[in-house]
């Protein structure tokens, strides 16, 4: 038991350590088991997204080929103005896009919901319903939402319009939603080339994704219980696929994602999350006429030139300004709602998502996530070497350079990676985990730091044979005690004791039974004494005790009980023999026989010698 004892009392701080460590980690996996540390590690984690997107995206460079008019604010003042509301009879559009496709663009894609409305005009509808059923290059939109009416069942969506998808992944659930916003059910039967335009932002209110493939319900089927979901496709991957298909010598005849939630697109993959998404690699601002924003041109600007022409006269906009072009056609108004957050801009129309996904796959740039061991390995690494740092570094504040070096370093190369790579790694968890480290490498540190202080100490103060304190701990402490006694009127005592015959005992038994007998007084004189008193070994076989808080008189009775402790106590050398040891001691108290401590040894001495003197086994006194 008290050897059990002993290693624990040995061992308390590597004790204390691991039990603290292993609390803080079981706090920690609870704190991250909880939804709101999820939630707040995930925030940060979209945030630090968004500042990487924001240092990398001035180096980007847009397509070219992609033009976007907007429906901006004066051009919706002036559609009102010429046609008295909005929205705008479709043949409007419908003159634009002939407009447009003479000019032979690659694609035109409308980024506008041509749904049933009160006020549109069945003959105006028609000439649109014709251009789409003329151009096969034009695309248009469906939108998907999760409306649950009560009044009707959700639409039913011609089967023309769904993809069918081949997935080989375990991890891929793309959104199922439940209601549709149907269009003009004469446009799907025009056209083929309609996707969905379901845009969902984050709880944030930030749009970094869009979910290329989604769900809906099959109801065409007559018992409801044998519902299938359909996929369908985000209109820019529609798009994509018969570009790629037809100027970049693709043969995309179906649609695949494989086991690791890439969708293959010939040469070009997407990669998506488990909900079918992908993440968007944004570029600048839009608006500002530089290399890595998209070229805008406004819906009034096409107007005026679609006119100007008619009539003979000069356009506005350059000659064929949309020949070989991407075009995109969408909204850029407040009023009309369309307008997104994205990481890179406040204001960005809904439309530049489009183009934004079209630039993306063509450069085959879309951010795909760094798996999850990947980003534990560097979560461990950068810990590792911030820990390192701590423990090899003498310094705290160069480890504290070291450290914010590390960090900076590190958040470098999540930069890099995702503007050389298109690789999204984890920046939050390993700067946590991180700083969590370097604190407790700190407390470790300082803790194994003292643990030796105390050992240095207890070598430097402690007699190696009795374990009692040594000569210099005494000469200190003697010295400390008559500064306390000097201020406070405490008075204290010393006791100088010596072993009687004792180079005769060592002459007759040896020096090892010596080394014996002096072990065994030291720790009779421990007992006798309180706690707060100091037994030490003053040298050879003289040892000394500070009585703390003791007038003579209680020094004297210490001293007569102790030796008479000792002569009484019969010690065991052998098995079969047992010797007696006898001491002589001498008495001094401070104040009374001195206040130096030359003097109060030198009186406790003379007290010795007298004891010797008289025949030994005593306390000694001076008359
Ligand atoms: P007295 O009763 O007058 O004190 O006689 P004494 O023999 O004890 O006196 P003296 O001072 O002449 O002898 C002290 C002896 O103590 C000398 C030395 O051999 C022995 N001694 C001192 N230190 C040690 C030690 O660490 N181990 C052993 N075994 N003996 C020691
Ligand atoms: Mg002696
Ligand atoms: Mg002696």
């Amino acid at each position: 038991m008290n050897n059990f004892l002993n290693i624990l009392h040995r061992h308390r701080y590597d004790i204390f350590f691991t039990i603290i460590l292993i609390l803080i980690v079981i706090f920690g996996f609870i704190l991250l088991q909880n939804n709101e540390t999820k939630n707040l590690i995930k925030i940060l984690e979209n945030k630090s997204f968004d500042i990487r997107q924001n240092l990398i995206a001035k180096n980007k460079h847009v397509n070219k080929d992609i033009i976007i008019v907007t429906v901006d604010d004066p051009s919706y003042e002036y559609l009102i103005e010429t046609y008295g509301d909005w929205p705008i009879p479709r043949n409007a559009y419908a003159e634009i896009l002939d407009y447009i496709e003479k000019q032979q663009p690659k694609y035109v894609a409308f980024d506008l919901l041509f749904i049933k409305s009160l006020n549109r005009i069945p003959n105006s509808d028609k000439k649109l319903i014709e251009s789409f059923r003329k151009y096969k290059n034009t695309y248009t939109a469906l939108n998907f939402d999760d409306y649950n009416f009560e009044l009707r069942k959700p639409p039913t969506i011609n089967n023309k319009i769904k993809t069918n998808v081949k997935i080989y992944s375990d991890n891929l659930t793309p959104y199922k939603y439940t209601n549709c916003r149907i269009i003009l059910p004469e446009i799907i039967e025009a056209t083929k080339n309609i996707g969905h335009i379901n845009t969902p932002k984050s709880d944030d209110g930030f749009t970094r994704t869009v979910p290329i493939i989604v769900k809906y319900p099959n109801y065409n089927t007559k018992d409801y219980s044998e519902i299938n979901d359909d996929y369908y496709l985000y209109m820019t991957v529609k798009m994509i696929i018969d570009y790629l298909n037809k100027y970049e010598n693709e043969n995309i005849k179906e649609i695949v994602v494989d086991s690791n939630n890439n969708l293959i697109l010939g040469k070009r993959k997407i990669p998506l999350t488990k909900n079918a998404e992908a993440i968007l690699n944004w570029y600048g601002k839009s608006g500002t006429e530089v290399d890595n924003t998209f070229k805008y041109v406004s819906f009034w600007e096409v107007f005026k030139s679609m006119q100007a022409e008619k009539n003979g006269e000069k356009s506005i906009l350059p000659k064929n300004i949309f020949k070989d072009k991407i075009v995109y056609i969408g909204t850029n108004v407040f009023a009309l709602s369309d307008i997104k957050t994205v990481p890179t801009s406040k204001y960005l129309p809904g439309v530049e998502i489009h183009a934004t996904l079209f630039n993306n796959i063509l450069d085959n740039s879309l951010i795909h996530n760094a798996s999850t061991p990947y980003n534990l390995i560097i979560t461990f690494i950068l810990s590792a070497a911030v820990a390192f740092t701590v423990f090899r570094i003498r310094s705290v504040y160069i480890s504290l350079i070291l450290f914010s070096i590390l960090t900076f370093a590190f958040l470098y190369f999540a930069t890099f990676t995702m503007e050389k790579y298109n690789v999204w790694i984890w920046v939050v968890i390993p700067i946590l985990s991180s700083v969590f480290i370097f604190v407790c490498s700190f407390i470790i540190k300082y803790l194994l730091k003292s643990r030796d202080f105390e050992y240095t100490y207890k070598l430097a103060t402690t007699d190696g044979l009795t374990e009692l304190y040594n000569h210099r701990f005494f000469q200190e402490e003697l010295r400390k005690k008559i500064q306390q006694a000097e201020k406070t009127k405490n008075t204290f005592s010393l006791i100088l004791i010596d072993i009687d015959f004792f180079k005769k005992f060592n002459d007759k038994y040896g020096h090892q039974a010596g080394d014996a007998v002096l072990k065994h007084v030291a720790n009779t004189l421990k007992k006798c004494v309180r706690a707060e008193d100091f037994v030490c070994r003053y040298g050879g076989e003289e040892m000394t005790i500070i009585l703390n808080n003791a007038n003579k008189e209680t020094a004297v009775n210490t001293a007569q009980k102790i030796c008479q402790t000792i002569s009484e106590k019969k010690y065991e050398l052998t098995p079969e023999l047992e010797v007696q040891i006898t001491i002589s001691l001498g008495v001094s108290t401070y104040g009374e026989n001195g206040k130096k401590p030359t003097e109060l040894i030198e009186y406790a001495d003379k007290c010795l010698y007298k004891a010797k003197e008289n025949g030994r086994n005593q306390v000694g006194f001076i008359e």
